[in-house]
């Protein structure tokens, strides 16, 4: 390459020089002299060649621009129409509504949670029929979108009603009638969640470990959506943010439910795990910080096992002091902290945030799930069903399939892995620990039932004079070949007593029955 160069510009600056000699002598005397004659065509000759280059780069150019200008067309039809139709901003909704009759959203048998009545005379309203129930997931379709009313907007507008039908439908001006949003939702469990909820503020998750299908997702305090319009004003200016899904938007610390993630940073750093010992006083003390067992328990010499089984602080707080702070932000990378999560829903993002330059008593509080984590209740449900699941996290989903009005199937979403959050063998080891906390542990009240149970129970201080507590349980049942995961979470759970183990009690038992 660097050798034609010199050669081109040299050539140019001839042409120039030539071009020049022209327009100085009179055109006669070109014809005259044979040489000079064939150089002028020489240098035509060059000039054309130029003049071709030129065109041949405007022509590239446009060629170019018109592939990028299809390409896009082509993206924005086939990927990017359904978020714009979707968009809130997007006042063509609307025209939508106006040629298609809203779509309903179906529970995984068939049960409607969300459907447009018509009256006679052509006025529409959405009906929610289990009103507050699925207030988050279902959402609501007035007073902008949220919720699976926002996610499936554009399937819900868009008819895929037989073609004779539309267009008779055209001709008489009368709607089409929308899609049908099947949901992957089970009425059974999402009820007794929201039941054994009671008058609590919390949310509860159920997921299906081996597809990642949510199965409930109960948020509360909760809204009517059949009257959201009405209110809109106090919702908004709700003091306990009843629009918030809790399930997904809610920051809460894990507290012990969190000893997992620390479990299985130990076992990733210590081949001996096994041989893990430590004599619980009751407290450990380290640097001037004081970390207490509850309720004044002394666990005695107990191995990894039974750290977990009892949740015991002051041996988790003695496991985080022997802990690779860098590794540990590594292994809570892999939990998806930090990071997007895989959701159609609105999320918040949780956060890992101890660096190794904290102090051992920050080191010591996240150990055994307090210092400066957040997580969602969502988020515990994803790391409970990649433990469930082998260690691979699938990628959750709650809409099964679009149908048309009459239930012809339309679209179908299927199973996908999204990452592995940790080997089969580490999947394996928490699995066990699990089992202890149910077995002779923490949430021993879920044994002896039908069916067996893998869990963590959890409290959280959450106030800075440490008095108040949220309450936690993951898990999931049939342990050897898991059928559902369950997070729950309940606010201030102390002063109204009802703990997290006890819903996830009342699902388990909704879904054996
Ligand atoms: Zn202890």
């Amino acid at each position: 390459m660097p050798k034609p160069r010199p050669a081109q510009k040299e050539s140019s600056q001839r042409s120039k020089a030539a071009d020049k000699k022209p327009v100085s002598k009179a055109p006669a005397k070109k014809k005259a002299d044979p040489k000079s004659a064939a150089k002028m065509a020489k240098q035509e000759k060059k000039k054309n060649k130029k003049v071709n280059k030129e065109f041949a780069r405007v022509t590239y150019l446009f060629v170019t621009l018109f592939l990028v200008m299809m390409g896009y067309l082509i993206y924005f039809n086939v990927v990017r129409s359904k978020d714009i139709i979707n968009s809130a901003y997007n006042t063509r909704q609307d025209t939508f509504a106006d040629r298609v009759v809203r779509g309903s959203i179906l529970d995984k048998d068939g049960n409607e949670l969300a459907r447009t009545n018509v009256t006679e005379d052509g006025s529409e309203t959405r009906e929610y029929p289990y009103g507050n129930m699925y207030a988050h997931v279902v959402g609501y379709a007035s007073n902008g979108k949220s919720g699976l009313e926002s996610v499936e907007n554009f399937n819900l507008l868009t008819s895929n009603a037989f073609i004779l039908e539309r267009m008779k439908n055209e001709l008489q001006d009368k709607k089409n009638q929308g899609d049908n949003v099947v949901t992957t939702l089970s009425t059974r469990l999402q009820e007794a969640a929201y039941n054994a909820l009671g008058d609590n503020k919390g949310a509860a998750v159920v997921m299906q470990p081996s597809t990642g299908k949510i199965l409930a997702m109960v948020s509360k305090s909760d809204f009517n959506p059949n009257t959201v319009e009405e209110n809109w004003d106090s919702l908004i200016n709700s003091e306990d943010s009843v629009l918030l899904n809790r399930a997904t938007q809610g920051l809460y610390a894990p507290g012990s439910t969190f000893k997992v993630v620390t479990s299985l940073e130990y076992i990733r750093e210590n081949a001996n795990y096994a041989d893990y010992s430590y004599n619980c006083t009751g407290s450990i003390e380290h640097q001037g910080t004081t970390i207490n067992c509850s309720n004044q328990s002394v666990h005695g010499q107990v191995n990894l096992e039974e750290s977990l089984a009892y949740s015991c602080n002051a041996s988790f707080s003695n496991i985080g002091l022997q802990l690779d702070i860098s590794k540990f932000q590594d292994t809570t990378k892999d939990l998806l902290f930090d990071t997007k999560l895989p959701s159609v829903l609105l999320y918040n993002q949780s956060s890992f945030s101890l660096s190794s330059s904290d102090a051992d008593a920050e080191v010591m509080m996240t150990a055994m799930g307090q210092g400066k984590l957040q997580v969602s209740p969502y988020h515990m449900a994803l790391i409970t069903a990649a433990i469930a699941n082998g260690g691979t996290l699938m990628k959750p989903y709650l809409v099964d399939s679009i149908t048309n009005y009459s239930g012809t199937r339309i679209d179908k979403n299927m199973p996908e892995s999204y990452k592995e959050l940790m080997t089969s063998a580490e999947a394996a080891q928490l699995t066990k620990y699990m089992q202890a906390v149910t077995d002779y542990g923490t949430a021993s009240s879920l044994s002896g039932k039908g069916y067996t149970v893998a869990g963590k129970t959890g409290t959280a201080e959450y106030s800075s004079d440490k008095s108040k507590h949220h309450s936690w349980f993951i898990g999931f049942t049939n342990v050897d070949n898991p059928d559902i995961v369950i997070s729950v979470v309940v606010e201030n759970a102390d002063q109204t007593g009802t703990s997290a183990t006890y819903i996830a009690g009342k699902v388990f038992d909704a879904y054996y029955n």
